[in-house]
């Protein structure tokens, strides 16, 4: 009986030993823990990058390490993950030995006996400040470029909007017969069109840094409808869109973000139905005190399997649609991302070749 005692014994500890040897060769900073979360063993990454050893560090945990703006966070999931069972899992930042602090993805997951007990916590930090410095390039070269550009548009814009007008005023008396108003037409048709990616681009980075504000006042859906139709109609005359509103409310909303929505849903319903140029808005009760808002076209529409995938980042639907229309697949994406800010829904209905309905619901106030 001793001899079997000593015998597996023997081969635990050469199986910790294995796996202390497995966890000093990756190059993740490796621990584990006691069930209650109180660490017992840091591989020799993280002695490395401490600069500290193994019984200072297991006196001070690794939560010791994490940057102040992810601490709270940090305690936070760790204290729910050791209540719960369930992984763990963050990005956050550590100090090094030489004051610097590092991204990681942070990951623990329970080791658990054959009863489903939790024995230990074993966990990997793998560094990723690497990829964050890059994300955050890609960040500012955006915003960047979206600034940039925006200068100069808006003031082609003003410009052509001015000439635009005078033209108006002159009755084309002396213009006639010149390729100018139209041209200047294109111009402006273009100049929006950039605009709205420009801002679309901006929005994507707002969202991903959180920064997406909502600036909530309360209007009235129906001339919100109204003056968006308007201003689409100045630039596209070839589709009529028609308001059903019998139904009137208002609501506590972003105006600039819902009329955003808005845009988005027109211009594609124009965009995707190239020939029935006739397209329908609803304005109607949705239940109690909802409103829903719907842009209905009679174009290309969309395939059961792609309907969910149209709401993500950067989605557009493969094939000749491709390439016929352009586009980024960003406007669906930030429509459902505001509509969800503000506590609405949103959604698609369409059948393959017989046109879509978009539509997004919003809470009424008195
Ligand atoms: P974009 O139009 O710039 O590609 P969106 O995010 O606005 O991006 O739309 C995503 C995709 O959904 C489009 O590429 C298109 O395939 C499809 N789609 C959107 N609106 C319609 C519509 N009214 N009819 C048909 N397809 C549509």
């Amino acid at each position: 009986d001793v001899t079997e005692t000593v015998e597996s014994k023997n081969l635990l500890a050469e199986s910790e030993s294995y796996f202390r040897q497995m966890a000093d060769l990756m190059p993740d900073k490796v621990s584990s823990t006691d069930p209650k979360g109180k660490p017992d063993y840091f591989n020799r990454n993280w002695l490395d990058y401490t600069g500290l050893d193994s019984d200072t560090l297991k006196d001070l945990c690794w939560s010791e390490f994490v940057h102040p703006e992810e601490k709270v966070k940090f305690d936070e999931l760790w204290q729910q993950s050791l209540r719960t069972g369930n992984n763990f899992e963050m990005e956050l930042r550590y100090l090094s030995k030489e004051g610097t602090y590092k991204w990681h993805l942070s990951r623990f997951e329970a080791v658990r006996d054959e009863a489903g007990k939790i024995k230990m916590w074993i966990g990997t930090n793998t560094e990723i400040q690497k990829i964050k410095e890059e994300e955050k390039r890609k960040e500012e070269f955006l915003k960047m470029v979206s600034h940039e550009l925006k200068t100069p548009i808006t003031s082609i814009k003003g410009y052509v909007q001015l000439l635009l007008n005078q033209l108006k005023k002159e009755e084309e008396r002396t213009t006639l017969g010149l390729p100018l108003k139209p041209s200047l037409e294109r111009i402006d048709h273009q100049v929006r069109k950039l605009t709205r990616l420009i801002s679309e681009m901006l929005d994507l980075s707002r969202l991903e840094e959180r920064k997406l504000r909502l600036q909530k006042e309360r209007f009235s859906i129906n001339d919100l409808v109204r003056e968006t139709v308007q201003d689409i109609k100045y630039t596209s005359t070839q589709h009529r869109v028609n308001i059903h509103d019998n139904y009137r409310c208002s609501v506590l909303a972003d105006r600039d973000r819902i009329g955003q929505v808005l845009i988005n849903f027109i211009i594609n319903a124009i965009k995707y139905s190239p020939e029935n140029p006739v397209i329908d808005i609803f304005i109607e009760e949705a239940g109690k005190d909802m409103v829903d808002i719907r842009v209905k076209d009679n174009g290309i529409g969309i395939e059961k399997k792609d309907q969910k995938n149209i709401f993500r980042r950067f989605y557009r639907i493969d094939g000749k649609n491709r390439e016929t229309y352009s586009g980024f697949g960003i406007g669906l994406f930030l429509a459902k991302e505001i509509i969800e800010r503000h506590n609405g829904e949103i959604c698609v209905k369409s059948l393959k070749g017989e046109g879509s309905d978009f539509s997004f619901k919003l809470n009424v106030v008195p």
